[in-house]
């Protein structure tokens, strides 16, 4: 790709670099303002730096080698020798740019570089590089170079920033976000114990990658401990790369609430019971996926609504189901919005129990709070990749990531490139290098904004 700006950039570039400063200006909301000469030359010497585009990518094909498998994707899982070498080697990376690594009780690779101003809190970046079993070569690793790209960027510069800058690889992100919930003091003793895909304990796996889990919680933070924390990450979803935009500003992480659902019914012979007879739990919980799938569609908002498993019983050709087993689970920004739409649904169940001769129940049994990312970041994230003439669109995740367990004692900025196709957590998962380098400038300026306010 030869494009340098955008997808939409094309209008933009017949104004090249001055329409480009003149967007950034305007969008600081400094245009006008009687600044002194040094503020000025520090504002336009923000908006020149970028990062090394073919250096960051040469990077991710380097990363994809630890734990290549022959499918062209990666099992780079969590405690795994390959997650182990690649931290060593991004260890070595951060070296070369001035921060000083280590890896804390909680397996995390922590690497801090001092501002100009020590008082004050630290910004952090980062994400993490352990993948799912036969992942792909994305989730995760464009926000982990991207923030070793930003720190490459700042060091080739001799830019120091005001802040202190930590950059954090977390540790068994897909088996549970160990590792950032650690630092939010939230991973429970029992966990230890759970078993991961690398046939280690989380437990051991915390060891092996030279933590200490019975030092957990030490890395404990406390709120206002930091600036700010922003990831960068792949979308993971088809928006925006179907709707061709280039930057996803992120609302927040969703909610998630599951239900088990009971329909009640009568088992009979199917052969014999006519059809104006029946209590079939079948037919209940074909028209109660129906009412769910309806509602969570008419309603305003964005949640998402799924019954995804189903199991009939007992389950034979020639039998009514008596008994049918279901999950719902609903997802949306707001815990609230959640509630609103079960109180919908199961509102609405009376119809189908009365015409189906049917009894429903619900039980709740998983809940995972919502995160919203700080409005004040979505605004500099936005501006930033204005000042990049690059577009942008507001949404939330539909997927979990570390910045929902920061969010429990920072504010936390994400920032979303496209997906193509949307696929993910697989092989063929893949961003273009030019979003990848997309990704990391908006990183990168609006740490820089960040860090001046
Ligand atoms: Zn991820």
């Amino acid at each position: 790709m030869g494009r340098k700006g955008g997808r939409r950039s094309q209008g933009a570039l017949l104004f090249g670099m001055d329409r480009r400063h003149f967007n950034g200006l305007a969008a600081t909301g400094l245009m006008g303002l009687n600044l002194r000469p040094q503020a000025w030359f520090d504002l336009l010497s923000d908006q020149n730096l970028e990062v090394d585009g073919p250096r960051l990518n040469q990077r991710m094909r380097e990363l994809e080698s630890f734990g290549a498998n022959a499918a062209g994707g990666i099992d780079r899982v969590a405690f795994s020798d390959a997650n182990i070498e690649a931290l060593d080697w991004m260890a070595g990376l951060l070296v070369e740019s001035g921060f000083s690594p280590s890896i804390d009780f909680a397996g995390n690779l922590i690497a801090r570089k001092p501002g100009s101003s020590p008082e004050l809190p630290s910004i952090m970046l980062g994400s993490h590089i352990d993948s799912v079993p036969g992942g792909g070569n994305y989730d995760g690793q464009v926000g982990s170079m991207g923030a070793l790209e930003v720190a490459a960027t700042l060091a080739d510069a001799a830019y120091t920033t005001r802040h202190p800058l930590e950059v954090s690889i977390f540790s068994n992100e897909e088996g549970g976000k160990t590792g950032s919930r650690a630092l939010a003091g939230e991973v429970e003793t029992f966990e230890l114990d759970i078993v991961t895909a690398s046939g280690f304990t989380i437990g051991d796996g915390i060891q092996r990658l030279g933590g200490n889990p019975d030092r957990l919680e030490e890395v404990r933070r406390t709120d206002g401990s930091a600036e700010a924390f922003l990831e960068l990450h792949i979308e993971q979803g088809a928006v925006l790369d179907a709707d061709e935009i280039d930057i996803g500003v992120v609302e927040g992480i969703v909610g998630i609430m599951r239900w088990t659902v009971i329909v009640d019914g009568s088992t009979n012979h199917a052969g014999t019971t006519p059809m104006d007879r029946r209590s079939d739990a079948m037919v209940g919980a074909a028209r109660f996926i129906d009412l769910v799938h309806t509602t969570a569609r008419r309603m305003p908002g964005r949640q998402v609504a799924t019954v995804g498993r189903l199991e009939a019983e007992p389950g034979a050709p020639n039998v009514i189901p008596g008994r049918v087993t279901m999950t719902l689970e609903i997802r949306d920004l707001s815990m609230a919005g959640i509630e609103r739409v079960f109180n919908e649904i199961s509102g609405n169940t009376a119809r189908i129990t009365e015409e189906t001769g049917t009894h429903l129940s619900f039980q709740r049994f998983y809940t995972s709070r919502a995160a919203p990312t700080a409005m004040w970041i979505r605004e500099i994230i936005e501006t930033s990749a204005q000042g990049l003439s690059l577009s942008t669109h507001r949404m939330p995740s539909g997927a979990g990531h570390d910045a929902q367990s920061i969010a429990l004692f920072a504010p936390v900025g994400m920032i979303f490139i496209p997906s193509v196709a949307g696929v993910s957590h697989a092989p063929d998962e893949h961003t273009t290098p030019q979003d990848v380098v997309n990704g990391a400038n908006v990183l990168l300026q609006t740490l820089l904004e960040l860090d001046e306010r």
